[in-house]
């Protein structure tokens, strides 16, 4: 059945996701009419459905396993601590669904139109939505395309069930007794903990020479000391043949910790992702692309067809959903004719691990890279007062700060609730805050994020929780 929608948008919104329904309401609340199209039923893209909140799910559901394991040090013991599966499988359906539900009610309160089908530009003015048994044409002014990201695909890897991405990771519907991960970034470090917490045996193979390489070695050290303990983590090494066997799938590396072939029982892909650019007509409207294959676009989001905008993992890295929903903000101010740009000193990166680990602004090997002058505080959580009190002294926070103006220029932290405490150092950045800054200000005692304070009291000077470092 075709339909053909008469009415003229103000706004046609491509992709549901972060990037997609924040442009949307964003758009509506500055009085424009808008229709979203989202293949999937539900709103909310692979952040909701097969990314960040289940994974967040999962790995909160598994932790609780060592959580208690740990506990034991506190005099507290549980006996036959067991994790059923389909309750966790069921508990994760559960938040993604409130969730989704609630953007839904958004969208509606809204006045949002939103049409389920895949999306196809016909030209600069007309979008063509396939649905189930549907055809519907839209028209509009202004459009924003919001079509995200899709795991990247080694190639030449043979297709085999066994052979997973993150989205059938976290579908939960097996648990491998050897599982290999292909990638040592965040999403299979992640997978790594929910499947090592469900009895799964795990080796990491990461090409570079440590594991997340975005952030310093040294905040990762003692994530990865523990998780050694745990995980076989070749680094500097890749698989070179992945071989498909009734019983098994059988990986074959090299590099510098390669080790002899071996046998596992699921293969997890998690070499990074890339941006769904193809399927959706971009060659009826011309929008220029980048070298890396993103859409090329401004500092309004606005794309180099003038009435069209792209945010998110589909416009370039960090493919993170944080960055995608404010993007979505200043693409839809623009098209309301507010003037608006995307422009942040620096984006958080979280990996919720445990430890957590999390980074903001500049590191250090960046800096040293640059050749920027910075000076250093490092506060190792082990003389924390908290995070002895809640057994989190595994954890480092680092904070750098420029020795010309001052001012902080970048923040590193491993450890628990490492993911909220950076925030701090974000709001500092884009502040221009200074280690005297920081310091003076009141932080609670005993906090987790007092480490940060006394990072910065380490650069001015004034630290009295560690030895003051000598003057050279
Ligand atoms: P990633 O880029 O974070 O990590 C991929 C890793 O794979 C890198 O360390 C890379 O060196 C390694 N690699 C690439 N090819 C390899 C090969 N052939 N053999 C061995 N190692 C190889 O990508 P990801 O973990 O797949 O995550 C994808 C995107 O999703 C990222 O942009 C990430 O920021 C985002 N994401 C974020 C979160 C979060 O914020 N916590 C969680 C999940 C995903």
């Amino acid at each position: 059945m075709n339909e053909i929608i008469k009415e003229k948008y103000d706004v046609l919104v491509l992709g549901g996701g972060p990037g997609g329904y924040t442009a949307a309401f964003r758009a509506a609340d500055l009085g424009l009419s808008v229709c979203l199209v989202e293949q999937r039923k539900q709103l909310g893209g692979v952040c909701l459905h097969e990314g960040c909140i289940p994974s967040k799910t999962l790995l909160h559901g598994t932790s609780v396993v060592e959580e208690i394991a740990a506990a034991v040090e506190y005099g507290v013991t549980a006996e036959n601590v067991q994790i059923d599966i389909a309750g966790l499988r069921a508990k994760k359906e559960q938040v993604i669904s409130q969730l989704a539900n609630g953007l839904d009610k958004l969208g509606k309160a809204r006045k949002i139109t939103c049409i389920t089908g895949k999306g196809v530009f016909q030209d600069e003015s007309t979008l063509l939505v396939e649905g189930e048994g549907t055809v519907t044409e839209v028209r509009f002014t202004d459009a924003v395309i919001a079509t995200g990201s899709a795991p990247f695909k080694l190639p030449g890897y043979p297709t085999d069930p066994r052979i997973w991405d993150s989205g059938d990771a976290l579908q939960l519907e097996r648990i491998p007794e050897k599982m290999l991960i292909i990638g040592g970034g965040v999403i299979g470090l992640e997978m790594a903990q929910v499947y090592s917490n469900l009895g799964t045996k795990i080796t990491i193979v990461e090409m570079l020479d440590h594991i997340i390489p975005p952030a310093d070695k040294d905040i990762i050290q003692p994530l990865f000391l523990k998780l050694k303990k745990k995980y076989t983590i070749l680094t500097k090494t890749r698989v070179t043949y992945l071989e498909v066997k009734e019983s098994c799938l059988c990986a074959s590396f090299e590099g510098a910790t390669a080790p002899d072939t071996q046998e596992f029982d699921a293969v997890l892909v998690a070499v990074g992702r890339r941006p769904n650019i193809s399927g959706m007509g971009l060659e009826n409207i011309g929008c220029k692309l980048t070298e890396q294959g993103f859409i090329s676009v401004n500092k309004h989001q606005q794309t180099s067809v003038s009435h069209f905008y792209a945010v998110g993992d589909v416009v370039g890295e960090p493919m993170l959903a944080h960055k995608a929903s404010h993007e979505a903000k200043v693409a839809a101010e623009n098209i309301a004719g507010q003037p608006s740009i995307f422009d942040p000193e620096t984006i958080p990166s979280v990996a919720y691990t445990s430890p957590e680990i999390a980074w903001v602004g500049i590191t250090e090997k960046e800096a040293k890279k640059r050749k920027l002058s910075f000076a250093k505080g490092k506060f190792p959580w082990g003389a924390s007062g908290r995070a002895l009190s809640v057994g989190a002294s595994t954890g480092v926070t680092k904070v750098l700060f420029d020795k010309t103006t001052g001012k902080i220029i970048g923040a590193g932290i491993c450890g628990a609730h490492a993911g909220e405490l950076i925030h701090e150092a974000a709001l500092a950045i884009e502040k221009g805050a200074t280690a005297e800054d920081i310091s003076k200000t009141v932080h609670a005692h005993p906090t987790l994020a007092e480490t940060f304070a006394f990072a910065a009291e380490i650069v001015n000077g004034t630290i009295t929780d560690a030895l003051p470092s000598r003057k050279k």
